[in-house]
This record gives C-alpha cells, structure tokens and sequence, in this order.
C-alpha cells in the first residue's frame, strides 16, 4: 500500500475505518446543515477486501428481540427503498429495493418457540408483519422444507430479504467525497490525548503524519478493540471468522427459499438463478487473528451440507461455486451495537461490535452518531441504549435473535 498524505494538518472529525459505518457516518455529516466541519476518513485498505462489508450476506430483518433494533431495521428499509430521495434526488442515483423473501427462523423445540412468540409481540408493536406458522403452514407454503423436528417457524414478508449493499456503500463514499469528506488509504497507528487524559488531540498515521482532531470515531469493524487500546480502553470486540458458500443445485427450488435459520445454526437463502447463498461456522468459534481468512474446508462436508441436506432435501445434489470466510466484529458482552462516547475521554466515539447485522443496522447508526457528534444529542431515534457506558456499569441489553 502507498500512503497517503491527508491534504491538512488538522480536522474536525477523524474517522478510523471507510467501510460501511464510517462512510455512513461520513455521509450522514456531510448531509447535516448544521455541520461544516472537515472530515477526515482514514481506511487502511480501499480495496476493503478483507472488511466485513466485503464479506456480507447483505439482508436486513425486521425480526429482533429488541424493540430499538427493530426500528433501526426498519429505518434501513426506508432509507433504501429511498435512496435517492434521501440523496437528494439526485438521478445518478438507483433505485433500489429489498428482495422481501423473508427470514425463516426455525425452532425444534419449545424454549425456542416461545422466543419466537415474545420477539414476534416486540416486532408487532413497532409494526412489523412478522407470522408465526405451525408446521403445516410452514410446509402448505415452502413444501421443500423438512419439517419433522420443527414445533413452530416465524417469518416476516415485508422489507425483509436481500438489499443491494454494496450500491449503498458506493454512493456514501462518491456522495461524502463530493461534498468535500476527504478518504485516505493509511492507517491509524496511534492516538494521543491530552496530559489530563480527557480528550484525543490526535492521530498518528503509518506514514508518521500527526493529524490534530476535534473528534474521533472508531469504525473499525473487527478491529474496533485495537483501536480503542490505542485510546487506553477496552471494549469487548472479537473478530470471529464466519464462513460462506455460493453453491447451485441441480433441481432448483420452484420459489423463493427465505433467509432460513436452520436451529442448528446454518443459514441459507435465495441468491437468483438456481444457486443459493449459506453460512455458518465451527462449534469451536473463537477470537482469531485479524489477518486469518483461512476456509475450513472440512465443515462443509462434515457439517453444512448435511445439515442442508436435511432441511431441505433436493439440497442433496448441489455444487460449490464459491466460499470465502469472513470475520463479526463480535460483541462479546452483549451482542449489541456500541456506539456513542466514552464517558471519561468525551471526544472519542464508538461505531462497533455489529456482529451479523451491521450492514442493515449502518443508515440508522450513521445517522445517529452525526447527530450525537455534531449535536450532541439524538435528533432522530434515541440510540442512548447503545452506549459504550453500559459495558463498565454491567448493564446488558441482550439481542436474542442473533445469527
Ligand atoms: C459473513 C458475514 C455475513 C454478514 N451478513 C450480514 C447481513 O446479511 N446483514 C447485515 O446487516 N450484516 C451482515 N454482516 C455484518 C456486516 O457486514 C458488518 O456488521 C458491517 O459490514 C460492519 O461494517 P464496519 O464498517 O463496522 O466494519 P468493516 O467492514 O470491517 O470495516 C472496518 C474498516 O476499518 C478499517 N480499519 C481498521 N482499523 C483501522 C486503522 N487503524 N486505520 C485505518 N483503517 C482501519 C478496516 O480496514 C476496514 O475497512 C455480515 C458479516 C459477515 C462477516
């Protein structure tokens, strides 16, 4: 990689990561009137081939146990389905839309089930068009299912499915750059605060630059705690490789197969054309290395194929096109959002910790953290919930639909 050299010495808001959150940020403050500061956004690889971003299933649900993660999901839809509009009606602009074969989360069992109940009441009250179906339903609508061990489904038709991600995160970056946000390829390697320990005052980058900041936030993704150790604090993030498979069946399904949550934890969904899109990952799941990608080739013979085999028995005859492994930025205390500021270093700002729903949860985090930054308030959905204060107060907000 050559570096580059940002154009000043000093900026209001220095972004650390240009994925998918912090060009949402970038994007959401370069779109506040209020706000004409100068943003820099420092990425340590445009290519962003190893980012979580890179590595997405790229489907947003409306099926959390948590109200406030509904409503974030459900902001998403709007903004997509909106884009251009909220990009100011710009017609270079797509229009996009969500592909709604829904997510069919399974339970084999009735603890499971229940969950499924209390999360469907949540998601009703914000509402959502989430169903319950019994077996018989289940199998009278997607006959291709095994149904055998399964006591209850739930699934929500609407602004549920496969979104274009990857358009979304284009026109942030195009958008921000042509309203002045300034992208570099370097990385932050340091970060300094003042004697008193109350403030950041700048960054250093790889390339020994030291750039001067009113605010940083720290986007960045899987290596969220290693930016944040550079602030002194410790916040509970992990990559966790996550891998994925592209495979076409011999005798295609006749309909949409739904973003299926298989209750042994695979996952498998329409990707057009007669292939289909799977995911999953080892029993033993933990931390790795930042640089590990390595696919486990083994799994798929030993573990997902039978699994979908199983499930869905014309899945029998089918053929990998493509895998890759990918990592969660994993929230190892609660598996929520953190976002916000810190409560001792004010000026500093977490964007982390976004597991498998970040790309979905990334307009209404975006949004949010301009507001909190520039305004110091929540202008829009209130998102105090998520804040990084709750890790060393203890407070959980447990998410317990998370795949
Ligand atoms: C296999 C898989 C499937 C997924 N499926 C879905 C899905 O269907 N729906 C959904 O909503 N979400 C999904 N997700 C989650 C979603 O993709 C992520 O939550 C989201 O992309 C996170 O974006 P991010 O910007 O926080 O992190 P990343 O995309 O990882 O970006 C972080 C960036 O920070 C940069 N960086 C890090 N440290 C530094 C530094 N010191 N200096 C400069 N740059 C730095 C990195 O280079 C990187 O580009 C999935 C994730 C995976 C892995």
């Amino acid at each position: 990689m050559k570096s580059q050299t940002p154009q000043h010495a000093s900026y209001d808001i220095v972004i650390i990561g240009g994925a998918m959150m912090g060009s949402s940020a970038a994007w959401f403050l370069s779109d506040d009137k209020d706000f004409d500061g100068r943003v820099l956004v420092v990425e340590r690889d445009q290519t962003y081939k190893n980012a979580s971003t890179t590595h997405t299933n790229s489907c947003m649900r409306q099926q959390f146990s948590g109200e406030l993660n509904v409503r974030i999901s459900q902001f998403a839809a709007d903004f997509v389905k909106n884009l251009r509009r909220y990009m100011g009606n710009d017609d270079r602009v797509p229009e996009l839309s969500i592909r709604s074969f829904g997510y069919m989360y399974l339970a084999d069992n009735d603890a499971f089930a229940d969950v499924l109940r209390e999360n469907q009441k949540v998601q009703l009250a914000c509402g959502a068009a989430t169903q319950l179906m019994t077996p018989e339903q289940i199998i009278a609508a997607y006959p291709f299912y095994n149904v055998d061990d399964i006591v209850l489904g739930s699934i929500n038709l609407v602004d549920e499915g496969f979104w274009d991600g990857t358009a979304v995160f284009d026109w942030w970056r195009k958008s921000a750059r042509e309203r002045g946000v300034e992208y570099v390829e370097n990385e932050v390697v340091e970060v300094t605060k003042n004697t008193a320990g109350t403030r950041v005052e700048s960054v250093t980058l790889k390339s020994g630059e030291v750039i001067a900041c009113g605010q940083v936030l720290n986007a960045s993704g899987p290596r969220a705690a290693r930016t944040a150790r550079m602030v002194g604090i410790d916040v509970p993030v992990e990559p966790r490789k996550r891998f994925s498979w592209v495979f076409a069946a011999e005798k295609p399904l006749d309909r949409d197969l739904p973003l299926t949550i298989d209750p042994s934890g695979v996952h498998v969904r329409e990707n057009g054309g007669g292939t289909y899109q799977c995911g999953g990952h080892s029993d033993i799941d933990p931390a790795v290395e930042y640089d590990d990608f390595a696919m486990d080739h083994d799994i798929w013979e030993s573990h997902i194929w039978p699994v979908l085999a199983t499930r869905i028995p014309q899945f029998e005859a089918i053929k990998v096109q493509s895998e890759w492994a990918g990592h969660y930025a994993y929230n190892t205390f609660d598996h929520n959002a953190i976002m916000g500021p810190h409560m001792e270093i004010e000026n500093f700002f977490f964007l982390n910790g976004f597991s498998g729903h970040g790309l979905q949860q990334s307009p209404a985090m975006g949004r949010g953290t301009a507001e909190i930054m520039v305004h110091g308030a929540y202008k829009s959905l209130d998102m105090s919930l998520f804040h990084y204060d709750r890790i060393p107060e203890g407070r959980k907000i447990i998410e317990k639909a998370i795949i």
